[in-house]
């Protein structure tokens, strides 16, 4: 098929590139010049583990472009996916902006370029309900009839870091419209994935724009449930990593989102759970689950400089603060609502120096020009003749550090683990007064510890 999708994004780009691998022919559509012209040399102008591998092949086969024309990218295209940022506005509301200006382009487009064959305009980025039908209003303003251009939602569920996977081993894939033609076009590209036992469930369009923030609240809502009991478990003793376990052998609960650490980031859970909340106020209806789910979230991110100043006895001045991991989680580059951005601006705001790692990040604008600010290679670096390190993101190069070799370098050895990655065992056999999130503070002997 000849798709076309706008906005080259973390979804946007994934989905092409895929699509595109499955042997449609793609054009990604974007306004950013500068991630045009990376695009363009076959380079990803973000970092996701497998991305710009199929870049690179499925443009040299010619069946992945880029372009900054809607107008010429469309008039061939069969499917016309919308994949740009709905960010949050101060009410928490999704900006659609961009959204609904994609949609009139589109329309417009279709009338003055006199189209005629059938084309389908399909929503991916996460929208409110009621999106959709208002694409259709504009639709029906721009004078293009229903059976020229049906409108979709098709939610992506995909996860940074493992965005290609997902891609092509999807839980479930949602197409929402009431246009049969639409839904049986969409269905045919999807189909290579559906033969390998993928469900898609079809729906109406609203159903389709709403189950998308309510499976994203439900996972943060058990990001939230698990780290309220992981604050019980230090209040009490009790093993929140064995909790985890128990509550996730329950095959009525499930395993996955119950590890507890420093709140979510990112640029879905927080904004969607805003987003969601914002929608439910504006139905009447007070969604007092999501409001709690995100209350707890910023407690979580902000209790983190409660355990270092009780620790440092409430002074930071002179202390140096090793930070690892910056990005929102492993294996992304991205850091929109990490909560390592929190964390570092308390830590500096207290009067610490900090000094960060990260595997992909290598620049945070926000605080660049903070003098008590630094971004060193690797944890090593970031250790040496800091007062204590902070592990924020569980990347892969931080579960298996020597631990002696970190601890010589420091002036004091602390370690605050936000990740359960390592057992505080293990740390204070270490010489390391150990604090891991959801256990009581463990202390090195006296001799052990620097
Ligand atoms: P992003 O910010 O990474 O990318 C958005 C892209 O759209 C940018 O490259 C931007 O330049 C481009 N853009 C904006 N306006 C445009 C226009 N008028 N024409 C062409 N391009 C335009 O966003 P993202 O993370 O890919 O998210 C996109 C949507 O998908 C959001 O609604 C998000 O909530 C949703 N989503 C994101 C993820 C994720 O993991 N990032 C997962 C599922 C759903």
């Amino acid at each position: 098929m000849k798709i076309c999708v706008v906005g080259t994004g973390y979804v946007g780009l994934v989905s092409g590139t895929c699509f595109a691998d499955l042997g449609n022919t793609v054009v990604c559509v974007d306004t950013n010049q500068e991630k045009l012209a990376l695009l363009n040399a076959g380079k990803s102008p973000f970092y996701e583990p497998g991305l710009a591998e199929r870049i690179t092949r499925n443009s040299e086969a010619k069946r992945l472009f880029f372009s900054d024309s809607l107008v010429d990218s469309m008039a061939e295209a069969d499917l016309i996916f919308i994949a740009v940022g709905t960010p949050p506005l101060s009410s928490g509301q999704a900006d659609l902006s961009a959204v609904f200006g994609v949609a009139e382009a589109v329309f417009n487009s279709y009338s003055q370029q006199a189209l005629s064959d059938f084309k389908v305009l399909i929503t991916k980025s996460t929208v409110p309900v009621g999106t959709g039908e208002k694409i259709k209003a504009i639709r029906d303003k721009c004078g293009v009839a229903e059976s020229k251009v049906a409108v979709m939602s098709n939610p992506e569920f995909l996860r940074e870091g493992t965005a290609i996977y997902d891609f092509f081993h999807p839980d479930r894939i949602v197409l929402g419209s009431d246009s049969k033609a639409a839904l049986d076009k969409v269905s045919e590209l999807y189909d290579p994935l559906y033969r390998r036992d993928t469900p898609i469930v079809t729906t109406n369009l609203k159903t389709a724009e709403l189950s998308k923030y309510a499976s994203n609240a439900f996972l943060a809502t058990k990001i939230s449930f698990i780290n309220e009991m992981a604050n019980i478990c230090e209040r009490t003793g009790a093993d929140v990593e064995d909790v985890s376990k128990i509550m996730g052998m329950d095959g009525r609960i499930g395993k996955y989102f119950l590890h507890p650490g420093p709140g979510y980031g990112g640029s879905c859970f927080p904004k969607d759970t805003r987003a969601l909340v914002y929608l439910a106020d504006q139905v009447g209806y007070d969604l007092s689950v999501v409001k709690a789910v995100e209350n707890v979230n910023q407690f979580q991110k902000e209790h983190v400089l409660t355990h270092v100043l009780n620790y440092f006895g409430n002074d930071l001045s002179n202390k140096k603060i090793a930070i690892l991991g910056l990005s929102f989680k492993p294996n992304t580059d991205d850091t929109r609502e990490s909560s390592a951005l929190v964390i570092i601006e308390q830590l500096l705001a207290a009067g610490a120096d900090v000094s960060a790692c990260d595997p992909e990040v290598k620049r945070l604008t926000k605080f660049e020009s903070h003098a008590s600010f630094g971004i060193v290679n690797n944890a090593y670096e970031a250790a040496d003749q800091a007062d204590a390190i902070v592990l924020v993101t569980e990347w892969n190069a931080y579960r298996e550090l020597d631990l002696h070799r970190l601890k010589e370098g420091m002036k004091q050895a602390v370690f605050f683990d936000l990740r359960n990655v390592y057992a505080p065992e293990k740390l204070v056999k270490a010489g390391f007064n150990a604090y891991v999130l959801g256990r009581q503070l463990l202390k090195a002997p006296a001799s052990q510890s620097l």
